[in-house]
């Protein structure tokens, strides 16, 4: 039975976007297909008070940046950097284009295709997410996009030195420093000084998840990434300090940040709710995850593992933590979510920002039917065919006589036409 020791609002499907939203989404899209750059440089005076003579960063002003990092700071920029091209490059050695005969004389195949480019999203509204440049530009290289451009909302007044130094060493070909709806539909639409792309990754907040939405179809996109929520799977086998972390750790990324408890032990749940009270008395950000935890936080207890494979589908989160005795198996029985973490030796912190999975995940229930980011995104699986004169007459048979089926006559004689060459045939419609 699954009971509920804390409710909390639960996470809608992203269809159901909130309708102020989608109005001011779409709004601002117009003007900017209308009025191009200064419409971008409306919406950017207006949601970020930001307004320099050009937001395409130049060559001096990204050198100044690395001047403003520290070395650390670059140490650990490029080793994070590392593991995300490592394990993307795994990643794409893995795709192979195949290519196979299946009937005489018959070839089939599909080739792997990277897009010629891109525009990648990296957020800055209440924290510059450094790591996002990582999981987009540099997967993004990998997979061969050819013009990658990248950009992020001011922080703090200007551009963020670690973001851009982030998007310069992952390879982007343009830094541009705006943000919100506007970066997105600047990108996808164009301007009078930005060519558009053909994709759209990163995450960002209800606004940028709306625009790229409202933009699916124009241009690709990657996912429906909006804000951030976590699930902790836990047993007895570990404690409530742990778990209020796991869960605090993911809620300060926004006040609509849902965090939820699935555990089979009511003594841990009700151990991690007052350790959650405790850990906000202590935490930085607990403004924002307080809220997040007070209205979205859930606790819920069940009384078997099969009865939390089926909770956890049900919520298909972003990140599930598993901490439980056996952690395989919930990777071998859950079916929806957009990445595990198993084990409490990892936590979703260290896939957010170093350890090499991408961090740009499916929220809103979309682990339902993608899963995040990854090299395969930015790369076209498209088919091929080859046939021989003898393999062409017994196809175009069967071609023939299906399109009659149908009513499809020009089709039937793109087929008539090579049995006539091909065996002699006589047909013509
Ligand atoms: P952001 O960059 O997404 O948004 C900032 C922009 O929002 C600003 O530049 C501004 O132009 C625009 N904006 C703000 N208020 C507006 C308004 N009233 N109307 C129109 N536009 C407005 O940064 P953020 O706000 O910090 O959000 C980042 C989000 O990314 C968080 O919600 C976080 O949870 C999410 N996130 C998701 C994933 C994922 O993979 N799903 C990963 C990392 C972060």
């Amino acid at each position: 039975m699954i009971r509920y020791l804390k409710d909390g609002i639960d996470v809608e499907i992203a269809e159901a976007t909130d309708k102020k939203v989608q109005g001011i989404v779409e709004g601002i899209l117009e003007d900017i297909q209308k009025n191009g750059d200064a419409a971008v440089r409306e919406y950017s005076e207006k949601f970020d008070n930001w307004s320099p003579t050009s937001y395409r960063l130049s060559a001096q002003e990204i050198k100044a940046c690395y001047d403003e990092v520290t070395d650390q700071e670059l140490h650990d920029i490029k080793f994070a950097q590392e593991q995300v091209r490592n394990f993307a490059q795994a990643q794409r050695d893995s795709m192979l284009d195949v290519e196979v005969e299946t009937l005489p004389g018959v070839i089939l195949g599909h080739k792997h295709t990277p897009m010629n480019s891109v525009g990648c999203y990296v957020p800055g509204g209440k924290y510059p997410l450094v790591a996002s440049a990582h999981m987009s530009v540099v997967t993004a290289k990998v997979a061969g996009v050819k013009r990658v451009i990248a950009c992020a909302p001011p922080f703090n007044g200007r551009p963020s030195p670690a973001i851009v130094v982030a998007m310069d060493l992952a390879g982007a070909d343009e830094i541009y420093c705006f943000g919100g709806v506007q970066a997105i539909g600047a990108m996808a639409i164009g301007t009078e000084t930005i060519a558009p792309v053909d994709f759209l990754v990163g995450p960002g907040n209800a606004f940028v998840a709306e625009a790229k939405r409202q933009l699916f179809g124009r241009v690709g996109i990657d996912l429906f990434a909006g804000p951030t929520e976590t699930l902790v799977i836990a047993d007895e086998s570990v404690d409530g300090e742990l778990c209020a972390a796991d869960l605090l750790g993911q809620a300060e990324h926004g006040p609509n940040s849902p965090a939820v408890l699935l555990t089979n032990s009511e003594v841990l749940a009700k151990e991690t709710m007052a350790e959650v009270e405790r850990q906000l008395t202590e935490l930085p950000t607990a403004d924002i995850a307080g809220v997040a935890w007070a209205e979205y936080g859930q606790v819920i207890v069940c009384d078997t593992y099969e009865e939390m494979v089926e909770k956890a589908d049900e919520i298909a989160s972003e990140h599930v933590q598993v901490m439980t005795k056996d952690p395989n198996y919930f990777l071998e029985n859950m079916t929806n979510y957009g990445a595990l973490f198993l084990g409490e030796e990892t936590n979703v912190s260290y896939g957010d920002k170093v350890i090499g999975t991408n961090h740009t995940l499916p929220t809103k229930k979309a682990a339902r039917y993608t899963g995040g980011l990854w090299v395969g995104k930015f790369i076209k699986t498209c088919t091929y065919q080859r046939v021989t004169k003898e393999a062409s007459v017994v196809v175009g048979e069967y071609c023939s006589r299906l399109c009659k089926l149908e009513g499809f006559m020009g089709h039937k004689e793109q087929a008539d036409i090579r049995l006539r060459r091909y065996a002699g045939s006589k047909e013509k419609y």
